[in-house]
């Protein structure tokens, strides 16, 4: 089975290239975020108590992140694979997501990084804001607080992962094609 971490700042295209890859390589599409933005929209208890950390670009906590993932897991019995989107963003989150999948027999295959110039990564999201209707996107301050987030907290989860040498980098500037071709191959290499 094919479990793969896309990981990337906010703004790298981590979303644009799981679509491509789901369709590709017939794999599950976890993305704590659009999952949350569907709890929110359905207003549910979950949406509610997320809404305030997303509107300040701030972590949901980590417990809520992980329950919510491991019914999405157990709900997707027939899944070939995962690629995970937008989760692990905590060392915690990692190590809950090993234990998970350990329950399954089933382990990460590798880690694929995307990598954007931080002037890049703003352009993007505000561009994104535009059209997206997220209120996240639309704000520089909200959008500098999420990259500051990232730094601290999410980078260490890159580390996690290259200590069990499953860790690749990406140039994530480029066209949309040409950057899925990369991941392709390092995925084809597992
Ligand atoms: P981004 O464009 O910042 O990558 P996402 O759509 O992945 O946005 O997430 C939007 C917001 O949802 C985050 O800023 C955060 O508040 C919350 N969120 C998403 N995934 C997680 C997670 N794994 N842990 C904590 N909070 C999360």
């Amino acid at each position: 089975m094919l479990n793969i971490v896309l990981f990337g700042p906010p703004g790298a295209g981590k979303g644009t290239q799981s679509e491509k890859l789901i369709e590709k390589y017939k794999i599950d599409h976890i993305s704590t975020g659009d999952l949350f933005r569907k709890h929110l929209g359905e207003g549910t208890d979950l949406g509610k108590l997320a809404q305030k950390f997303m509107d300040e670009g701030r972590l949901v906590p980590d417990e809520v992140v992980i329950g919510m993932v491991d019914e999405k897991i157990k709900d997707s019995k027939e899944a070939r694979g995962f690629i995970f989107d937008g989760f692990p963003r905590t060392v915690a989150q990692a190590k809950a997501l090993d234990e998970l999948l350990e329950m399954k027999e089933l382990v990460i295959s590798g880690m694929i990084s995307l990598e954007v110039p931080e002037e890049e990564l703003k352009n993007r999201i505000k561009e994104r804001g535009k059209t997206s209707g997220r209120s996240d996107d639309q704000d520089e301050s909200k959008i500098n607080t999420r990259i500051k987030v990232y730094l601290e907290e999410t980078l260490p989860v890159a580390s996690y992962y290259e200590s069990q040498g499953k860790l690749t980098k990406i140039q994530g500037v480029g066209s949309i094609d040409e950057i899925f071709t990369s991941i392709c191959e390092v995925i084809d290499s597992y």
